[in-house]
């Protein structure tokens, strides 16, 4: 039994995709799988989905490592409560997840400890370790994907608020008579800057030319999405872009809030849509030294996340290894 390897079992449960990851100690995936995260279903639909995932995983390692998994990390898509996992309804996905609490299910699923982060919470403690934040105790991060999120560090510590809900900052407004979010309010960062806000922002311009590249894409792809804006930004619309010249210059100004708010080291901007758009480090940095207040304007810095989609599962499993038994 002594040459069985310990592993940890990293989840990612995001609005599109759950993944299920294997780490060693060392923090290399081992083995990795993934499957929609079924929202939309049942309670008893998700689980099953959890039970496949883990059967998949599971599968792929061989006998060198033990059969289960040491102890469970888990980052989860927010509204969430961080001690019992409990997930509230999130804006962007079904109610199927809705209710769920992913310390107790995790454990009914494996038999290990587990422990529960928000996503971008687990994604700074991966860039912090590994990615981005290396070397630095005070950290902003921003997220901008299919909805917006942050996180927060000071002296190497999360800040997670009295519920774990601290830094949901998809939920600051930006725009007071701007788009309606799903939050309720109107003019949030995430009804501006997140992928579907772009997508929504297009269609509700697409008529104001008669026959430009977004009308076209409006009228031939059925998945119209926040890429497809891009993509006619890319091809000069100048709907689509002053659609993502108006989401960027959301996030400058956000980073220049954060800087005000935090007085940090270094924001990290991460994302899938903040990866598509370089340009917005530029646009964050050039508010930062016009905008932000002095002496913060002088030493905070910008830079890209430097993990990508694997940051939540890496920072589940650093998360994992730190509740793992010791034996
Ligand atoms: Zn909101």
């Amino acid at each position: 039994l002594d040459a069985v390897n310990p592993w940890v079992l990293s989840v990612d449960i995001g609005g599109t995709w759950t993944r299920f990851a294997a780490l060693d100690r060392a923090g290399k995936l081992i083995a990795r799988t993934q499957r929609p995260t079924g929202s939309e279903g049942s309670h008893d639909d998700v689980r099953a989905i959890w039970k496949a995932l883990l059967a998949d995983l599971t599968g792929q390692l061989s006998a060198a490592w033990a059969s289960e998994p040491s102890a469970v990390g888990v980052g989860a898509t927010g509204p969430i409560e961080c001690e019992s996992g409990r997930i509230f309804a999130p804006p962007n996905t079904g109610n199927g997840l809705a209710g769920l609490a992913l310390v107790f299910e995790f454990n009914q699923l494996t038999g290990a400890p587990v422990a529960v982060e928000r996503d971008t919470n687990a994604a700074l403690l991966a860039e912090r370790a590994v990615g981005a934040g290396v070397g630095f105790d005070e950290l902003v991060y921003l997220t901008v994907s299919t909805g917006v999120g942050g996180a927060a560090m000071s002296r190497g510590e999360l800040l997670r608020g009295r519920n774990g809900g601290a830094m949901e900052v998809g939920h600051i407004v930006v725009e007071r008579d701007g788009p309606l979010c799903g939050c309720g309010r109107n003019g949030c960062l995430e009804a501006v800057a997140s992928g579907p806000s772009l997508a929504v922002a297009a269609r509700q311009r697409s008529g104001e030319l008669e026959a430009n590249v977004l009308r076209s894409m409006l009228d031939t792809d059925e998945r119209f999405t926040g890429a497809s804006v891009d993509s006619a930004a890319r091809a000069g619309d100048p709907v689509a872009r002053s659609i993502v010249a108006r989401a960027g210059a959301a996030i400058a100004s956000a980073v220049v809030d954060l800087a005000n708010a935090f007085d940090p080291d270094l924001i990290i901007l991460g994302g899938s849509v903040a990866a598509a758009h370089p340009e917005w480090i530029g646009h964050a940095r050039a508010a930062l030294s016009l905008l932000a207040l002095e002496p913060t304007r002088y030493s905070v810095r910008v830079a890209p996340a430097g993990l990508g989609d694997d940051g939540v599962l890496m920072g589940a499993a650093i998360r994992a290894w730190q509740i793992a038994p010791s034996t």
